[in-house]
């Protein structure tokens, strides 16, 4: 990760209602400064239900607490006729930073495919929210086409039109990973990691490739972080299951003590 900040970043998924969510932002940041955490040298980000995400921007906001936060998906449209759609629009009314999109539960539950990937990336774009991009492969493409083809291609897919100044994050999340306690080796992760830079530089240039933060997602936990960040092109973690547990989170964040 030499030269760029980490980030770590917690999806909640459908966890936490509002009220929930206050309380546990709260907790995590007066956890971390407690434990004098730099939040510049590693950045920490929430990405909780929409529901909780007004109430996410009056705390950080009024208690201008260090954290950043986004949303779990965005619509590729702005407005009109998309019942149960979020505009980025609106995402960005809110102060959201990020916003994920591609996650293997919404191209898997949610038949997303890398057209809409593509369009909700340049809806993000449009509305000056950075779009942590997912690709990953299944169990089944890593038996019939090995690791990197399948999130090279979706990597690819996702970001045809998008202009080099353009500030995005990439998370490699191998979906035989996600949820089921076996991560992937460090190795494998740093191997995937630098196909996914050698896109970035292929696509959008050396510069932006160099400077963009490829995460590594798949059952981080705070006892297998530092393996993840010790490699090169590893950039940070996007964590499920364990950012709902306020001690393992923190201790994932701070994964450099
Ligand atoms: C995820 O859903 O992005 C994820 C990585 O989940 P987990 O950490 O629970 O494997």
């Amino acid at each position: 990760a030499v030269n760029r900040t980490p980030l770590i970043a917690g999806n909640w998924k459908m966890n936490l209602d509002h009220l929930q969510a206050i309380a546990f932002v709260q907790k995590l940041a007066w956890g971390l400064k407690d434990a004098n955490h730099d939040f510049t040298a590693v950045e920490v980000a929430v990405f909780p239900p929409f529901t909780d995400l007004r109430s996410v921007q009056t705390l950080v906001s009024a208690d201008k607490l260090p954290l950043a936060y986004g949303a779990q998906d965005v619509s590729a449209h702005d407005s009109g006729a998309y019942t149960g759609e979020i505009s980025g629009a609106f995402l960005a009314q809110l102060e959201c930073q990020y916003v994920i999109i591609g996650h293997s539960e919404r191209r898997t539950l949610h038949r997303e495919d890398d057209d809409q990937v593509q369009a909700k990336v340049q809806a993000a774009l449009k509305h000056n929210l950075v779009p942590v991009i997912c690709v990953g492969e299944s169990a089944d493409d890593l038996e019939k086409h090995g690791p990197s083809a399948v999130p090279v291609a979706q990597l690819r897919a996702a970001l045809a039109g998008v202009d080099a100044a353009a500030d995005i994050v990439v998370a490699y999340e191998p979906v035989w990973a996600i949820g089921s306690g076996k991560a992937a080796t460090p190795e494998q992760a740093e191997q995937v990691a630098a196909q996914l830079r050698a896109v970035l530089a292929d696509m959008l240039g050396q510069d932006v490739a160099a400077k963009t933060r490829i995460l590594y997602g798949g059952s981080v936990k705070a006892d297998n972080i530092l393996g993840f960040m010790r490699e090169p092109n590893v950039d940070g973690a996007l964590v499920g299951g364990a950012s709902l547990d306020l001690t393992e989170f923190a201790n994932i964040v701070r994964f450099q003590k």
